[in-house]
């Protein structure tokens, strides 16, 4: 962008002094990977999008439905009709309110096998995700690779981040050694309200702004959470890693290391995602061989199938969600039966 251009458009940040005209210029040249692109993702990649952040990279392996309008504000309802993919309509979206900025759209499920490659060169990590498991996985890949990452979750009312600086602050692990109780809760059996997300949203974002702009010495070194219901807050300190942690003390990185989760229950959903196939699918050849079995439908993102009361979203490479059941057994024969391996 020209640069009065490039002024004009960020005037009220630059004018903003922790940030200034070279805060700007850090901020486009920032890369920032969003990992999960449903509410909080959303919220934190249309802010970070507006603020300027040269590079985001969303990845996410799940498609738009009408139940994620209400949070999830890069989507619209074609989006949802379509069933797009979370990253590309968001990329979509972001094109029309920053076309200077580049969006990489990723449709698939961050694992160990892949994680090397999806985060690779990025400054800051961001946490849209809605399960410990991927964040786990995400503060063994930070802390080995040295990374910044900020942790952030919302559910029911209440939402809680922390900034995770390898070397300096406590990692996850530090302070959920295991997956805490009460974020066991979804949004499936405790609602969610979207002003828990935006808050908690709004925090993290500015965070990762501070980490890119260098204005480190602002950074929040706690774990903080409000309830915007009950106004209830608390923090908790995270500003020097737990001795023995397993992550950034002993570098026992068991995450990493795992071979891959083939079965996963979504949140919000009946539904199960499969990813056991090792090579693409062929939507027309695969429509052909559906045909007569139910109804498909398809376009170049994902192919859809239904066959009651079970309904099955397949992926170019071969994953597939399956809406309808929570058991991993019936899912698998299922794909198993109409996908093969
Ligand atoms: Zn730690």
């Amino acid at each position: 962008m020209e640069k009065e251009n490039f002024e004009e458009r960020y005037s009220r940040q630059i004018l903003f002094r922790a940030i200034g005209a070279e805060g700007q210029r850090k901020l486009a040249a920032g890369r920032v990977a969003i990992v999960g692109c449903g509410a909080t993702g959303s919220a934190l990649a249309s802010l970070l999008g507006r603020a300027g952040v040269g590079t985001l990279r969303i990845i996410d392996r799940d498609y738009v439905e009408a139940s994620n309008l209400q949070r999830q504000s890069l989507f619209e309802e074609s989006d949802a009709a379509e069933s797009l993919p979370k990253a590309v309509a968001a990329a979509r979206k972001i094109a029309g309110f920053n076309s200077e900025i580049v969006v990489e759209a990723r449709v698939e499920d961050l694992v160990p096998a892949n994680i090397d490659v999806l985060l690779d060169g990025m400054d800051v990590i961001l946490d849209g995700t809605d399960n410990f498991e991927t964040r786990y996985l995400i503060n063994d890949y930070a802390v080995r690779n040295s990374v910044p990452w900020i942790y952030a979750a919302a559910v029911g009312s209440y939402g809680a981040t922390l900034n995770v600086v390898p070397g300096k602050t406590a990692c996850l692990a530090c302070i959920f050694p295991d997956t805490p109780h009460g974020m066991v809760e979804t949004c499936e059996t405790s609602g969610i309200l979207n002003t828990a997300v935006n808050l908690v949203a709004s925090v993290a974002a500015t965070e990762a702004v501070k980490l890119l702009v260098g204005g480190t010495g602002q950074l929040r070194k706690t774990l903080w959470s409000y309830d915007v219901w009950t106004n209830e807050q608390a923090e908790i300190s995270a500003v020097k890693p737990r001795s023995g942690c397993r992550a950034c003390g002993e570098r026992d990185f068991v995450h990493l290391a795992g071979e891959g989760r083939p079965h996963i229950t979504l949140c919000g959903r009946n539904s199960v995602q499969i990813h056991e196939r090792a090579r693409p699918i062929d939507f027309a050849e695969m429509r052909q061989r559906l045909e007569g079995h139910g109804v498909v439908r398809h376009n170049e993102f994902v192919l859809k199938f239904w066959r009651e009361p079970y309904e099955m979203t397949l992926f170019p490479d071969g994953r597939a969600i399956i809406k309808g059941t929570t058991d991993t057994g019936v899912a698998r024969s299922l794909y198993a039966r109409f996908v093969g391996s």
